[in-house]
């Protein structure tokens, strides 16, 4: 295959709307990546496909490739996964369903977050919290950025630092799908299944057993992970013919600036992505013996 043709070709495959916890609507995002000049972009909201078909659209009209996308919150012994599914059929009535029971938890860990900040003497309100989300994925930046818009904290860290990361007193931990069954259930709806940014949760263990339930591929570049261990992943991708992938994990203006474009791969990733996806969709159609 000649990827020549591809060189000056960029694609952002890690990217949020406010269908989740990003700041810009789907035509927001496809300008901003006209703005970037990238030939194709992927959504993956947290828990959600429902802003693909606006963003598909709104990509569409500038001439932007689009994959629709979605970013599953998982987990493999007890190791908090997230995997990316792309590609993905967001019509699939079991995908759909199983995302549904994510989304009412999500909300009622809205409700339990604000009474705990509550009993802290917080008086923030759950119904602030939700007119501000306006989705049905939503999660803690929405508290944290409610928290703010109240006056109750400074700034979006601040936040986080009191009351909403992990173990502090805010903080509810997250219904979570077995990454198996994620890599299941994307497969099911002809999606590819990718470890997102393994350099956060530094649970290489967990690889070689999700590669042999199936998994294709591997985000190797990401906002957060250095250029030590892009590499360090690349080797592992080699290792277990694993896809490549990457993107910046833009969540629109949330952190000031956004990131969309800041990291990239080039369109021969796409290219590969795309011929993999083909296989599993003919696979999936073909009889069975
Ligand atoms: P949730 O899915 O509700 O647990 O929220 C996770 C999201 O919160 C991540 O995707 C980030 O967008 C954001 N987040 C996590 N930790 C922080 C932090 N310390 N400061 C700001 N945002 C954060
Ligand atoms: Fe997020
Ligand atoms: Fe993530
Ligand atoms: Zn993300």
């Amino acid at each position: 295959m000649d990827f020549g043709l591809w060189t000056d070709m960029f694609a952002d495959l890690h990217l949020h709307t406010n269908f989740s916890d990003g700041t810009y609507t789907p035509e927001e995002l496809a300008s901003q990546a006209a703005r970037q000049q990238l030939a194709a972009i992927a959504l993956t909201d947290h828990d959600t496909v429902e802003g693909c078909e606006r963003a598909a659209n709104a990509c569409k009209a500038l001439e932007i490739e689009f994959i629709s996308g979605a970013e599953l919150t998982a987990e493999h012994n007890e190791n908090e996964i997230h995997i990316l599914g792309y590609f993905l059929d967001t019509q699939n009535q079991t995908l759909l369903s199983e995302i549904s029971k994510f989304q009412a938890v999500r909300q009622k860990r809205i409700y339990e977050m604000v009474a705990r900040l509550n009993e802290l003497n917080v008086p923030l309100r759950s119904e602030d919290v939700f007119a501000l989300a306006n989705c049905r994925s939503p999660g803690r930046p929405h508290v944290a950025r409610a928290l703010v818009k109240a006056g109750l904290c400074g700034s979006l860290d601040e936040a986080f630092e009191r009351f909403l990361k992990k173990h502090r007193p805010a903080w509810v931990p997250k219904a979570k799908i077995s990454a198996l069954v994620a890599i299941e259930l994307i497969h099911q709806a002809n999606g590819l299944a990718v470890m997102a940014h393994p350099g956060l949760n530094r649970s290489d263990e967990v690889i070689p057993e999700l590669v042999e339930s199936g998994l294709d591929g591997i985000e190797c570049f990401h906002t957060k992970h250095s250029t030590a261990i892009s590499e360090h992943y690349l080797e592992i991708a080699d290792k277990f013919n694993l896809l490549v992938t990457g993107g910046s994990d833009c969540h629109g203006m949330s952190k000031g600036k956004p990131l969309i474009g800041t990291v990239k791969v080039p369109y021969q990733h796409v290219q590969k992505l795309k011929s993999r996806a083909a296989e599993i969709k003919s696979s999936a159609a073909a009889p069975r013996a």
